[in-house]
Formats: C-alpha cells, sequence, structure tokens
C-alpha cells in the first residue's frame, strides 16, 4: 500500500451513528492533526492534476464546502493555480450560479461565483468523501454552467457500496482509499 492510503487507512477513523443512526462517518480529523499524513496525502490528491511528465493541466482547483476546502486549498497552492470554493447558498456575496440536488433527506443547494470560472478552463475538485456523489454531479453542473471543463475528481475517500463513480460524467476519479 502506498504512503497516502496507509496514512489515510490509519488516520481517518469510523464514527458510527454520526450524524443520525445508520451512517459511519469518515472523521478527517486526526489525519489534517499529522503533519506528514495531512502533507502526504495533499501531495496525492495534486497528482490528479498533473499529466505524466508532471505538468499542471489543470488552472482552478475547486473545493466544496466545507471539508473540501481543507484539501482543496493546499492542492491549488501546490499545483500553482487558483482555488475555487462550492458553497451551500447563501453565502457567496457575487453573482453566482446555483444547482439544488436531492440529499437523503431534503434539498441542498450548492453555489459557485459566476466570474470564478472562465470559459474554457480545466478544474479539478477535489473533496474528502465521495459518497452518492450528489455533491459532485452538483459540483460539475456549477463548473459546466461558467463553461469550464471538469478534467478530474479527486477525493481521499470513495465508498464503493454507493454509486458515487456512476456521477462523474466521465471525469478520470483519483481516490486515496476505497473502502
Ligand atoms: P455525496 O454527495 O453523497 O457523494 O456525499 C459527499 C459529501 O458528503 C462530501 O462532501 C462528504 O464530506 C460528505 N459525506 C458523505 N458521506 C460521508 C461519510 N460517510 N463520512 C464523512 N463525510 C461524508
Amino acid at each position: 500500500m502506498s504512503d497516502h492510503a496507509a496514512h489515510v487507512e490509519r488516520l481517518v477513523r469510523d464514527i458510527a451513528d454520526f450524524p443520525k443512526p445508520g451512517i459511519v462517518f469518515k472523521d478527517i480529523t486526526p489525519l489534517l492533526a499529522d503533519h506528514e499524513g495531512f502533507r502526504s496525502v495533499v501531495l496525492a490528491l495534486a497528482a490528479a492534476g498533473r499529466d505524466a511528465d508532471g505538468t499542471t493541466t489543470v488552472s482552478k482547483v475547486v473545493g466544496m464546502e466545507a471539508r473540501g476546502f481543507i484539501f482543496a486549498a493546499p492542492v491549488a497552492l501546490e499545483l500553482g493555480v487558483g482555488f475555487v470554493p462550492v458553497r451551500k447558498a447563501g453565502k457567496l456575496p457575487g453573482e453566482t450560479h446555483e444547482v439544488s440536488y436531492s440529499l437523503e433527506y431534503g434539498e441542498e443547494v450548492l453555489e459557485v461565483h459566476r466570474d470564478a470560472i472562465a470559459p474554457g478552463e480545466r478544474v479539478l475538485l477535489v473533496d474528502d468523501v465521495l459518497a452518492t456523489g450528489g455533491t459532485v454531479a452538483a459540483t460539475r453542473a456549477l463548473v459546466e454552467q461558467c463553461g469550464g471543463e471538469v478534467a478530474g475528481v479527486a477525493v481521499l475517500m470513495e465508498l464503493s457500496f454507493l454509486p458515487g463513480r456512476d456521477q462523474l460524467g466521465g471525469a478520470p476519479l483519483t481516490a486515496l482509499h476505497t473502502v
């Protein structure tokens, strides 16, 4: 197993029945508190934004509120490109595109600033966990409303018993660890 996958396995802990009964929550806080582990996963996620020669192939890294921000921002710095936050409704002050999508219970709305991604830009989406894929699908729709293209999706963890992989719209997935 690679170093980063071993770090994810050892330092992301399962919390049963959070935030509601039946959910096993993947708690990343022990990983964030470990400098070596945090650094190693940021470098591994950043590799999803480079080609085989090590050249950066995206011009923005998009992180989804809230835990996606923690990884996407250092990945953007590592790749030498800008960071774009996708936020929950009502948080972004400028003109936004918005997408609503269904959660297990109820609806969620995500927004991005209209001018955050230029037409034709290739972006990398970064989040902590890929579960049903609803968040990635909604974020992809926002990127496409700006005229951008999702060149890849990078997550710490893929929950392979859920169909998240089917929601990527053909973009390649980098998952540092699969459970
Ligand atoms: P989904 O839209 O179903 O793919 O869910 C992904 C989003 O919900 C990510 O932003 C995760 O942070 C969060 N999430 C979903 N399931 C879990 C889980 N079991 N543990 C931690 N976070 C989760």
